[in-house]
Formats: structure tokens, sequence, C-alpha cells
């Protein structure tokens, strides 16, 4: 089976309780410490199996083999990425089936990692999942105060649009964040309205 690692949590002994995200659902296994086992790492892809043992209260980890991406050297590429997957871990924590979306948003995006700077990458996932959740708002109007939006508008957690007089929260240029909505694109965003994107994201998905 193969897995994205979404988050790792120490229990005793040095052992650890592993999330991961296969393409049908959230595993939640216990892997026990051993010196020569591979490192269980957040965002790593790995292909492994499971135990399940009558007497332990969590199916175990077993056999993990690292699936490995060009990119995992980067260490910038590498932050970039962990923190996008625990963005990803914390929003579907509590979701026993999120389907076969969340799965494949990272395969497609784990294989493109390399190509360009890795926020506008993770802004650009983010759009896709919001429009696949039904989340995503065009610039039309505020979310505060229900009112039509001018040539500026700020974006909330969710990006959520609205005036900038009614939120404190990043402005843009109300046209070129409708563009970069529609066509889930973040091509035509400068790199410094990428990195307020990416800030807002990291609030929370
Ligand atoms: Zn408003």
């Amino acid at each position: 089976m193969q897995g994205y690692i979404l988050d790792v949590k120490k229990a005793k002994n040095e052992d650890c309780v592993v999330s991961l995200l296969t393409t049908e659902k959230i595993r939640i296994l216990y892997r026990f410490y051993g010196a020569r086992h591979p490192i269980v790492t957040t965002g790593y892809k790995i292909d492994f199996e499971v135990e399940n043992d009558s007497v332990q209260f969590m199916p175990k980890l077993r056999n993990i083999t690292h699936l490995g991406h060009p990119w995992l050297a980067d260490l910038d590429r590498m932050r970039v990425w962990q923190n996008l997957v625990t963005l990803l871990y914390r929003h579907l924590k509590d979701i026993d089936l999120p389907g076969p979306f969340y799965f494949d948003l990272l395969e497609r995006y784990a294989s493109i990692w390399h190509l360009q700077n890795p926020k506008r990458a993770a802004v650009e996932a983010y759009l896709e999942l919001l429009r696949h959740e039904g989340r995503l708002h065009l610039p039309d109007d505020c979310f505060a105060c229900g009112g039509g939006l001018d040539d500026r508008c700020s974006l909330i957690r969710a990006f959520l649009p609205a005036h900038p007089h009614c939120v404190i929260a990043p402005k843009f240029r109300t046209e070129k964040i409708r563009e970069a909505f529609e066509a889930l694109s973040t091509i035509d965003l400068e790199d410094d309205e990428v990195e307020m994107l990416w800030l807002t994201m990291c609030e929370g998905l």
C-alpha cells in the first residue's frame, strides 16, 4: 500500500503514531522504534504494510520503503512541502474517508514540485482544493458586509474576499485575483503577491 505521511506523533519509548493519507482513507498506525528502521518524516511518500494484531490497540506500520522524489534533498522545497502537508493534515484529520481527491492532489504536485517556486505550486494546489470543496469565492462581494467589491480587495482566511476597509488582511488588485481564481493559476501574480497568499493559507485551509 502507498501513502503520504501526514503527521508523526511521538509515543512511548521512541515509538510513534503515524497518520498516512492513502487513496482510500487516512490510516493511523503504530510504528515501533527500531535503530535500523527507515525514518518516518512528515511529507514523505512510502510503501508500507499494515499488520493487524488482535492484541494491539492500533494496527502496526510495517515494511516501510521510501518512494523518493528528486526534490527531497532541497531543504527549501521540502520545508514548503511539509508545511503544505501539515496544513492538509489539520484540514482532514477528523474526516474518515476524504476521497481520492487529496491523495491525487499530492501525487500531482509532488511530481512537479521541482519545477517552480514551491509556494506558487502550494497556492495553486490550494485553489484546486477550494474549488473541489465548493469554497472558492470569486471576488464579487465582500464577505464581511455583503457589498460589491471595487478594484482592490483583501483576502482573509480560506481566500474569502472582502473590502480592504472591512478586514485586516493583505490587499490585491481584484482583477488579478479573479483571473488567478478562474484559471487556478498564479502565473500573472508577482512573487510578493504569491507570498501574501501563501501566508494567508498558512492560517489554515
Ligand atoms: Zn465590506
